[in-house]
């Protein structure tokens, strides 16, 4: 029997092998006598699967050796206010809004900055479209500039990320990728910090990645926790408190399973992001050709991971969610501030599930169009 296709926005589907193999390990990894659960992160054993997991992701995305891996906890909204507290040295810090993430992370910084600054904001025509990273207003001596890579609500996403220092800046570029991390390869000559919760594309809730240039530890506000100031983070190798061991566990699993994947001649991310643009392609193709449903965001910033759609005539909304779910395709439902549908197609969606879901959405317009 195949599983329903899940299209959370996250916590969100985990690739079916990965499951498997938890399952399979859950009472006595690797004749250890214990679960990974019940182990101490500073056993030999943890250590081992920590390690693991970090030499796959740095291998995965490409990671230089300047920067630092962290595997912490608090989420992509604790980064919020763990980001400005590390790095906004009490001075001006720089925002570009493009959705409800990056508003929500420049409101928190607020808390910590000296001075937050919109450098650029499409707030005015409803998150729809990217604003050219040419119009920006940045600051002169901002201690960082920050940007939502892909914006989970809104589906909108920048293929690719901005060159500060083409732009005149010498601000580090801080994303906020939690929705789109190993989704694609990272330009990280131009990032300086990167940081992402777990649970849309890499395991379950509780884990929060970050990946930051060493040269920007050390420069944490006094006020700042210790568990959360990134040179004690990485000094301590992400056990300077206990970690989130079973996300570290899980998500060695998934790196595991990233590191398998295959098109063509393409192998982990750069295969998924083959397979990711050929997914969401089909997608909009067919939304883009029905007048029965509608993407509202300009095709050039479109979401690979978080596709939001509406059906012209929204009183059929429960009735289409209900026939999903008696097709196995779970987790339509938009976002309660944007209402409508949503698609998720993180890594773990294969092509089958998004044909299902064109197939789904083909028959429901035949039936009411
Ligand atoms: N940033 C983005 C882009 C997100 O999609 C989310 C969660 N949907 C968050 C931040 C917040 O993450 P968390 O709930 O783990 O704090």
């Amino acid at each position: 029997m195949t599983r329903p296709y899940n299209f959370s926005a996250g916590p969100a589907a985990i690739p079916e092998e990965v499951l498997q193999q938890a399952a399979a390990e859950m009472l006595d990894w690797h004749g250890s006598g214990m679960g990974v659960m019940e182990m101490s992160h500073r056993g030999k054993e943890f250590i081992s699967i920590c390690e693991q997991a970090e030499a796959d992701l740095r291998e995965l995305l490409a990671v230089p050796a300047e920067f630092k891996i962290l595997f912490m906890q608090g989420g992509g909204l604790a980064e919020n206010a763990i980001v400005p507290l590390n790095l906004s040295r009490a001075a001006t810090v720089d925002f570009v809004v493009t959705g409800s993430w990056s508003q929500k992370s420049r409101k928190e910084a607020q808390k910590y900055a000296a001075e937050v600054h919109t450098a650029a904001s499409n707030e005015a025509d409803g998150f729809t479209t990217l604003p050219a990273p040419a119009s920006w207003q940045l600051s002169r001596g901002a201690s960082y500039v920050h940007l939502c890579s892909n914006e989970t609500i809104h589906g909108v996403e920048f293929h690719e990320l901005p060159d500060l220092k083409a732009l005149g800046c010498d601000a580090p570029l801080v994303i906020d990728f939690s929705s789109h991390v190993a989704s694609r390869p990272v330009q990280w000559e131009r990032v300086g910090l990167a940081f992402g919760g777990a649970q849309k594309n890499i395991g379950p809730a509780g884990l929060t990645l970050v990946i930051v240039r060493e040269d920007l530890l050390g420069h944490a506000l006094p006020i700042c926790p210790s568990a959360f100031d990134y040179r004690v983070v990485a000094e301590n190798q992400s056990m300077y408190n206990t970690p989130p061991t079973w996300g570290i566990y899980m998500a060695g699993l998934t790196f595991q399973w990233l590191k398998r994947q295959r098109e063509g001649a393409l192998t982990g991310v750069a295969a998924m992001q083959a397979r990711n643009i050929a997914k969401a392609q089909q997608l909009y193709d067919f939304i883009d050709r029905s007048p029965f449903y509608v993407n509202k965001v300009a095709p050039h910033c479109r979401s690979r991971m978080n596709v939001p759609f509406f059906l012209q005539d929204e009183s059929r909304n429960d009735a289409f969610l209900q026939g999903a779910k008696e097709r196995g395709l779970l987790q339509l439902k938009g976002h309660k501030s944007v209402g409508g549908m949503r698609a998720s197609l993180y890594n773990a969606m294969p092509i089958a599930g998004v044909q299902a879901l064109v197939d789904y959405l083909q028959d429901f317009e035949r039936l009411h169009a």
